[in-house]
């Protein structure tokens, strides 16, 4: 990793900044890199207050500073928490490619939402009298993957798959001290 990925300092008087980290459509390999951060999650927290993440049941949302947004929108509820995100968030970062641009969570695509429902469900090899769930309680599958930038506006975008852990420390670093990251190409990763 090159000298830029290096954590900016702040003193620790100034109050927290508040971020939350939202995982939607996508396979958590962003947020396992987000907290890949170790060490450099203590000195995040030095000062930033982690307000919501994947493990938080998010009901009521609050304004955050900066909000990382993991995964592509494939559901309704994906859709909502994102919007609503949206509304609370000073700065929303698209981080990973499926949030960037549909990544691999976009593969769905090249068949319609049914027949992607009828292999999953019925069609697989594992599957014994399999049926397609019609509980109204399930989110709705989107007809299409589609990244969160075709729902909200975005601040900021993060891609790699996954980004690496002294990339997303940067970035946050850069962004709450109101500065615009530069990424290198030798910063973005695919595994
Ligand atoms: S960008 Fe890669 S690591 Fe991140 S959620 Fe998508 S598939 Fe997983």
């Amino acid at each position: 990793m090159t000298e830029k990925v290096q954590m900016s300092s702040q003193p620790t008087e100034r109050p927290k900044v508040k971020l939350a980290t939202v995982w939607l459509g996508g396979c958590s390999g962003c947020h396992m890199s987000f907290l890949d951060l170790d060490e450099l999650l203590i000195e995040l927290s030095k000062w930033v207050e982690l307000r919501a993440s994947p493990i938080t049941d998010i009901k009521d949302f609050e304004d955050v500073d900066v909000a990382l947004v993991e995964g592509a929108v494939t559901n309704s509820h994906n859709e909502h928490v994102l919007r609503e995100l949206r509304k609370h968030a000073r700065i929303l970062v698209a981080i990973g490619d499926c949030s960037c641009f549909g990544g691999v969570s976009a593969m769905r695509n090249y068949v319609s939402r049914e027949e992607a429902l009828r292999r999953a469900y019925i069609e697989s090899e594992s599957t014994v009298n399999g049926r397609i769930p019609d509980d109204p309680t399930i989110p709705v599958l989107t007809e299409k993957v589609q990244p969160i930038q075709e729902f909200v506006e975005v601040d900021f975008y993060l891609p790699g798959c996954p980004p690496p852990p002294e990339v997303i420390a940067y970035a946050i670093s850069e962004l709450v001290q109101g500065r615009t990251p530069k990424l290198n190409y030798e910063m973005i990763h695919f595994d």
